[in-house]
This record gives structure tokens, sequence and C-alpha cells, in this order.
């Protein structure tokens, strides 16, 4: 039987690790020492008492039935104490704090909630590529904003068309920022505010790398501009700050009503985070925080040999401020692509060409620090061996 794939499925992007995907399995068969800077996943355990509350938690039969929809109580109040705790910002556990099963899960089911047929969406390109998938889910469509390094890769508001800025429903925003490296402060989340409330845009801020911040650096939360929880919500999640990507735990904060709007669809779809995760989840934002300094240390060392390599080579990449992506500009005009074939081909390094996350980000490719020092400092060694 061909059984016909929705329109919506036919028009995903091809997923953009496919064609490296096939090269490194073939690089792989043919016996090549694989270096992988591919993807965003960190390679590091989650730290051991997040661990053994969720082995506690699991022994108890309370925590085996459904879950509340919008999150437990306890898991919503420990967030809402680390974000006055962090940012000095304060949230109603009960009506400005949400639980999501991974921050990926609320950005995809938000446009639903806001989104009919033929509405805009701001959308940052280049960008994680769920924002603008799941604006198309829901029948809208996005309106690229372009990130590049003349405007420190955040989008020019100005240079949005005003009729385009009246039919917009959302814009996202994400800083510290995937897959560029940038980072924003309070001068940009005001105009931000500015624009969504002259445009009645809902701002949705994806705030996952806030806290892989290097060199002392501490990002803000865009909540901490005055009018932000007017306009919009913030979303954010425990994968990358407490190596959870695999427990799948986030969360969203922000703008009540737009909470509730995306806690309508949820609610219809699935049934909440296991209990015994978030309780899990609570150890992680109330318990000893050494493992982020930890985290961000490990990172800021590898960041250090990976610039240095490449500084080395002439290789002018920008050292990140925050996340674990360097974001690298292509030699002597090669495209992402020709960049990304020749590391993987003559040094067997894999990266994700910057074209990928979408069409500004040619030029570019982005190296993920999740391989051990020693593995940056042998991918240095075989990148300085290939003739760019
Ligand atoms: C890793 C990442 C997330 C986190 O996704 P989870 O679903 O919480 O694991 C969100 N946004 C961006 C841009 C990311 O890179």
């Amino acid at each position: 039987m061909a059984f016909e794939f929705a329109d919506r499925v036919k028009k995903l992007p091809p997923y953009l690790f496919k064609e490296i995907d096939r090269l490194k399995a073939e690089l792989i068969a043919q016996g090549v020492d694989v270096i992988n800077l591919g993807v965003g996943d960190p390679d590091l355990p989650t730290p051991q008492h997040i661990i053994d509350r969720l082995h506690e938690a699991a022994q108890d039969p309370a925590n085996h039935q459904y879950p509340s929809y919008s999150g437990m109580n306890d898991f919503k109040g420990a967030v809402a104490r680390w974000y006055q705790r962090r940012f000095g910002v304060e949230l109603d556990p009960n009506s400005e704090v949400i639980t999501l099963i991974g921050s990926k899960e609320g950005i995809a089911h938000l446009p639903l909630a806001f989104i009919n047929p033929g509405d805009v969406a701001l959308v940052p390109s280049p960008a994680y590529p769920v924002y603008s998938v799941a604006v198309m889910f829901a029948g809208g469509t996005s309106h690229p904003m372009p990130l590049v390094q003349d405007n420190g890769f955040l989008p020019d508001l100005e240079a949005i068309p005003a009729d385009v800025a009246r039919r917009a429903k959302l814009l996202f925003i994400n800083y510290p920022n995937n897959p560029t490296g940038a980072t924003a402060e309070a001068d940009f989340y005001e105009k931000v505010v500015a624009f969504a409330k002259e445009y009645d845009i809902i701002v949705c801020h994806d705030a996952a790398y806030t806290e892989m911040a290097f060199d002392g650096y501490k990002p803000m939360s865009f909540l901490e501009v005055p009018g932000a929880k007017e306009v919009g919500i913030e979303f954010h999640s425990l994968s990358k700050t407490y190596n959870m990507t695999g427990w799948r735990l986030g969360f969203a904060v922000g703008n009540a009503h737009v909470l509730e709007g995306l806690a309508q669809i949820k609610s219809n779809v699935d049934s909440g985070a296991f209990n015994a995760i978030q309780l899990a989840g609570i150890a992680a934002l109330e318990g000893d925080q050494s493992c982020v300094h930890q985290m961000q240390a490990t990172y800021q060392e590898r960041r250090d040999v990976l610039i240095e390599g490449l500084h080395a080579v002439g290789l002018r990449a920008e050292p990140p401020k925050a996340t674990f992506y360097v974001w690298c500009p292509t030699p002597n005009g090669m495209s992402s692509a020709q960049f990304t074939s020749l590391l993987l081909k003559e040094a067997g390094i894999v990266t994700t060409p910057g074209s990928g996350f979408g069409a500004p980000g040619e030029g570019f490719v982005r190296m993920a620090l999740t391989v051990s020092k020693e593995r940056i400092q042998e991918a240095v060694e075989r990148i300085r061996k290939v003739s760019l």
C-alpha cells in the first residue's frame, strides 16, 4: 500500500543531518576514527544526586499515575524560586509556570494555540528548525529574520515590513543562540518588547542556554525587561544545564494567558511529564549547583582549545560567551556544504553546515563542543594538516 503523507509532512525540510549521517557511516565503515562535532547533545552524564532522586521517586507508587497536565505544583514552585534566585524575576507558580516534556515539546505546540491558517510568525534564520516547522504544522507561514554578523546575529526588527509585522502573531528569539553562539542584552530585549506591543505580537524566547556561559558571564532572562511578561513567554529546559537531554523535562514561564493557550493544546495531546522526573528536576534546580559550574568550566576549556586551533590555521571564529557552539566562518569563500564535506573527508571531523539552519547561515559551519578536550585537540591537529 502506498499511503500518502499529508502535505505538512511533504513540506518538511530535509533532515539536517541526513547527508552528513550517510557520509559519516561510510567513513566509519572504512575504519576512519570520526570526531563528531555535529550534534548539540552534551556528552557528560547527569549529576549523580539528580539520578538518585529519580531512583527514589520511581519507587513511590504515588508517582506512577497520570501527572497533572500543567505540571506538579512542587516543580512549578521550584521553577519560580529558581527564576527569582537566578534572574530576580517574580513568577506565580500556578499561572505563570507550566511543565513541559522538554522545551522542544512546548515550542512545537505553542503555534497550534495562536496561529490560524495564513497567519505569520517572525522566525530567526539561521535557527533551531523547530520554530518554523511548528508554525507550518499550524498552517502559518514564517517570515525569516536574518541573523548576520554585522548586527551581532540579532534580528533587525526595523527591517521587518510593517504589513508583515501587522499580520504576525508570534515572534521567536533565542539567546544565547543556537547555532551562532551569539548573546543578547537588555537593550535588545527592550526593543523586542516595544515592537511586540506596537504590533500585538506574542514573544517566544527560547532560553535553553542561559546557564551554559563562560568567563563569569551571566546571560539574562527576557523577562527581566520591564513589560516582557505582558507580551511573552520564555522556554527553558533542564537538558543543557544539567546534562538531562534524555530525561525530557523543560518548562515555559511568563504571560499567563499565553501559557493557558499552550496548556489547552497540551491537555489534548499529552498527559504531562512523569512525576518522578519532575521530582528529580526539583533536586536539579534546588540542589548543589557546583555541577553547573563544572559543566561551564569543561566547555570553556574545550572552547579555548578549539578557538586557539582554528585561529592558528587562519579560521576567524569568535569565542562564544555562551552555548557549546562555535560558529566558524568558512575559508576562501567556500560554501558551508563544501567546508563541511572537506572537513569530513580529509579530517574525519563532522560539523554542521550553517546553511542547513537557514540561508543566512551560508558561509559558516557549526562546531559543537561535545567531545573531550583531548578529542578537540586531535581535531585541531587534523585541521592543521588539511590544505584550506
Ligand atoms: C537543545 C535546545 C533546546 C532544548 O530542547 P529540550 O527539548 O528541552 O531538550 C531548546 N532550544 C534550542 C535552541 C536548543 O538547542
